[in-house]
């Protein structure tokens, strides 16, 4: 946190320094897709050598999710073509407006604007015969869009999982799930909270996402039971796509 010297904002474990949320899913030779273009994309792209987005999935448009969009066209350079985007009707009625140059066609192209096709997502996305179910969820009043491939999901902000999507998600093996800190909030699960989805959807393992610096990592990962842990910056596992 900016001018914060709490003992997680002062601690020199990697794991407790914190860009704003996001994923990479790599589809070896076959698609690379991005979960949101974060505030810190061009940071977070650069540190993990990133050199193709095939697709954006947005989960919604909160400034920590999206404010990065216009970097998307260094990979517009790279693989000379438009992008695919994915998001809700709510988070495009955001990111258009926040984005208006690059949606309402530019006056002139200066540096370059991205080269984005938006598509509203209504159900199951083919992308390249890779199969993604996005998940709707609930972000306080806010309807927003988790994602699904194959075993894992990724579920970051929210703090309700409506009865329609628990089908949905139902046999997750692996799963990222929003915790932001035990005190209660109106838009997101507490460890609390995400622990009770833990114990019913029962992944093999879970990662926690978008935590405050309320959780230090590894006094929190401490209390955490067996098969759930919080995740930082760089972490890398497999999945099982549906492709
Ligand atoms: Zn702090
Ligand atoms: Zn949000
Ligand atoms: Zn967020």
């Amino acid at each position: 946190m900016i001018g914060c010297h709490c003992a997680t904002c002062r601690s020199t474990d990697p794991r407790d320094k914190r860009l704003r949320p996001s994923i990479y899913v790599d589809v070896r030779g076959r698609i690379r897709l991005l979960v949101d273009t974060s505030i810190d994309l061009r940071q977070q792209a650069l540190a993990h050598a990133l050199d193709r987005v095939d697709a954006v999935l947005f989960t919604h448009a909160h400034a920590d999710h999206i404010l990065g969009l216009d970097d998307l066209r260094s990979f517009n350079e790279l693989q000379g073509r438009p992008i695919p985007c994915y998001g809700n009707a709510e988070a495009w009625r955001a990111i258009t407006r926040s984005f208006f140059y690059v949606f309402e066609g530019a006056l002139q192209k200066g540096g370059g604007i991205p080269q984005l096709v938006a598509h509203e997502v209504g159900g199951p996305i083919d992308l390249d015969g890779v199969r993604v179910v996005p998940v709707p969820l609930l972000h306080g009043k806010l309807p927003i869009l988790g994602y699904r491939f194959g075993n894992f999901s990724y579920l970051t902000d929210c703090n309700a999982i409506p009865d329609a999507s628990w089908p949905l998600i139902e046999g997750t093996e692996v799963l990222i799930l929003d915790a932001l800190r035990d005190e209660p909030h109106e838009t997101h699960f507490t460890i609390d909270e995400a622990l009770e989805v833990v114990g019913r959807l029962k992944p093999r393992r879970t990662y926690f996402t978008h935590m405050t610096h309320d959780l230090p990592y590894a006094a929190t990962n401490a209390r955490l039971p067996a098969g759930v842990e919080l995740a930082y910056d760089g972490l890398m596992f497999d999945i099982e796509v549906d492709a």
